[in-house]
């Protein structure tokens, strides 16, 4: 099963991504770690990618798309992936359907996550990032056991450079401008779902898992 995560930043894409790949057994495959991981290891694309992401920008579709191409193609999504944060424009996702077009593949599911702004602004502004594994948390919706700490692996938590106000605004003035044209172009191919991504994290995962299938 290949499906694709659509929905603002700060939607819950990534929260139900996690849930979704356990579940279904399938890699999640997120643009945004992978350019955080490459950040954190100071490669090349890493500072590329860190310019564009401070300032609340995309980074240029010629350094996401042949990455995430490359990384479907991988053993082990053989038998499919989730796709969190990509594609985020409409090139990213002709760029996507032409490779795997070529492999005889298609996606079979692009699930938007609606949220309004008002409250993705309160979802970004109270999201925290463990430093060490990547894990989220959320202030009040997801908080950890002890207060600034990973419960996973101990480490110290942060708010994302970009999850600060200033930033938030301007990226969702991107989204609104450059992903967004993706709902349109995935309901007129057959295969966007909306889901109602106010509801609480586990009712959100059901409604998910209804449209997937059990
Ligand atoms: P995205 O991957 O779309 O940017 P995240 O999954 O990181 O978004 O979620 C953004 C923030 O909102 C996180 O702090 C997360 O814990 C919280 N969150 C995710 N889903 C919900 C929900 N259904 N209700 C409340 N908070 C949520
Ligand atoms: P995310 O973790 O998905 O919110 O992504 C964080 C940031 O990484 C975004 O604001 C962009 O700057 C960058 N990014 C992640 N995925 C993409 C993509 N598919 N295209 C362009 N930029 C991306």
């Amino acid at each position: 099963m290949k499906i694709i995560m659509l929905g603002a930043p700060g939607a819950g894409k990534g929260t139900q991504a996690k849930k979704i790949a356990a579940k279904y057994q399938i890699p999640h495959i997120s643009t945004g770690d992978i350019f955080r991981a490459n950040i954190k290891n100071g490669t090349e694309l890493g500072k590329k990618a860190k310019t564009y992401m401070d300032q609340g920008l995309l980074v240029p579709d010629e350094l996401v798309c042949d990455l995430v191409v490359d990384r479907v193609q991988q053993a082990d999504c053989e038998k499919g992936y989730i796709l969190d944060g990509f594609p985020r424009t409409i090139p990213q996702a002709e760029s996507l359907d032409k490779a795997l077009a070529a492999l005889g593949e298609s996606v079979d599911y692009a699930v938007n996550v609606e949220v309004p702004d008002e409250n993705i602004v309160k979802r970004m502004g109270g999201r925290r990032a463990c430093v060490g594994c990547g894990a989220t948390y959320h202030m009040e919706f997801a908080p950890t056991k002890k207060e600034g700490i990973c419960d996973t692996c101990g480490a110290e938590l942060i708010l994302r450079d970009d999850d600060k106000p200033e930033t938030v605004q301007k990226r969702l003035g991107v989204y609104h401008d450059q992903t967004q044209p993706l709902i349109e172009y995935y309901h007129k191919k057959g295969i966007l779902r909306d889901v109602d991504g106010t509801m609480d994290m586990e009712e959100v995962f059901q409604a998910i898992v209804k449209i997937l299938g059990a």
